[in-house]
């Protein structure tokens, strides 16, 4: 299925764009046709993250017109290892800053517009009406779920990435023309079974592979060339070093773009819909909730604790709190970790932040231990509390 052009091309390329261009222009499916509807492109790229780097710069460099960036967060070292369009005198500074910095550079002619604000319902339609097209590099369900209603909502094609250690997707929705992400995930995954690439890791050059697969389709869309990826999911293994593509169908009971619709505005509250954490979590955390210092204050008074890091071996083995034994999440989901448990002592659980330590706490209570208690804000509370001297991730 080839799709026609998302866009019209501009009157003319200047001499100094035709000289800049010239190794696209030579090949014939783009010509001066496809570069002058770049030229006219207005693509907004949500997040200058792991996928947004890539994807902006290659976009910028193809000469597309307008690129918007969207992000609210600062560089923070941590996001050196994958996220290339930032580099280490921008630690600290706004990444759609720096972002646009980098986009300037490499292409001046480039008209960048900087959006430094979060995506939020109360202004993702405003903004993405002024593009043509979106490029999601977002991390997070919630806002994965907004920018797949918005889109649909103001009938946008949007090219969708993910990442997570070797493992990468891409696909392009487009309900118009087919499946939106609703068609092929209906419903978030429940909090705590999928793992961020925050918790889990992300191998760095994943983001490239991946981000340039969007901008390819990106590019395909903008000029009208080529087989897009409406209707079919890449999915890419680095380790086994494999791209295989699925169908993916519209499905015709999509709540969104299915025949009978009922989501047809945005939700109030998209944390809410994907939520945090569950509410067998939530309930088992209120009133079990110790902060770091709390902690630190019944380690030094001797109390007759049992502190368990439910986090990974990695993370482990970046940073940890003296004294806490390591029992992974998943031994308390399949059940395992019970067994380790001393019946005579306090059980304390802490994680990276509190959220896999709330969600192994509702098990651990349900098991009987009904002292037991979890650490809000986990290890990176610890760190800022109680020893900043310790590394964080
Ligand atoms: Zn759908």
């Amino acid at each position: 299925m080839s799709l026609p052009p998302l866009v019209e091309p501009a009157a003319e390329l200047t001499v100094d764009e035709v000289r800049r261009y010239s190794r696209h222009l030579i090949i014939p499916d783009v010509g001066m046709a496809g570069q002058k509807r770049l030229k006219n492109a207005k693509v907004l790229c949500v997040g200058a993250g792991g996928l947004g780097s890539p994807a902006l710069m290659y976009l910028a460099a193809a000469g597309v017109g307008t690129l918007g960036i969207i992000d609210f967060d600062v560089v923070d070292e941590s996001n050196l290892q994958r996220q290339i369009i930032h580099g280490q005198s921008d630690v600290g500074r706004l990444k759609a800053e720096s972002a646009a910095a980098t986009v300037r550079e490499i292409n001046p002619l480039v008209d960048v517009v900087i959006h430094n604000v979060a995506l939020s319902t109360d202004n993702v339609m405003e903004i993405f009406s002024g593009y043509d097209l979106i490029v999601d590099g977002t991390d997070n369900f919630a806002t994965r779920y907004m920018v797949n209603d918005a889109a649909v909502l103001l009938g946008k094609p949007y090219v969708w990435g993910s990442i997570y250690r070797f493992d990468g997707q891409a696909s392009v929705f487009w309900a118009e023309h087919g499946p939106c992400y609703r068609c092929l995930y209906p419903e978030p995954p429940p909090p705590g079974m999928v793992p961020s690439c925050a918790e889990g890791g992300v191998l760095g050059v994943l983001c490239a592979s991946i981000g340039s697969i969007q901008v390819n389709e990106a590019i395909k869309l903008l000029t009208g060339i080529g087989e897009p990826l409406v209707g079919r999911l890449m999915i890419y293994d680095a380790l086994e070093m494999k791209y295989r593509d699925v169908k993916v169908r519209k499905d015709p009971e999509c709540v969104l773009c299915g025949k009978n619709p009922t989501v047809t505005e945005l939700l109030e509250d998209y944390e809410a819909f994907c939520g945090t954490i569950s509410d067998e979590a939530a309930q088992a955390a209120s009133g079990s909730t110790i902060t770091a210092l709390e902690l630190k204050e019944m380690q030094d008074k001797g109390e007759d604790i049992f502190l368990i890091d439910v986090r990974e071996q990695g993370e482990y083995e970046i940073v940890s709190i003296p004294g806490a034994t390591l029992i992974p999440k998943g031994e308390f989901l399949n059940g395992s970790a019970l067994e380790k448990l001393p019946q005579d002592k306090r059980i304390v659980l802490h994680c990276k932040s509190g959220a896999r330590s709330a969600e192994a706490l509702a098990i651990v209570k349900n098991a009987g231990f009904a002292d037991a208690v979890h650490v809000g804000g986990g290890v990176l509370s610890w760190v800022k509390t109680v020893d900043p001297s310790l590394p964080t991730y």
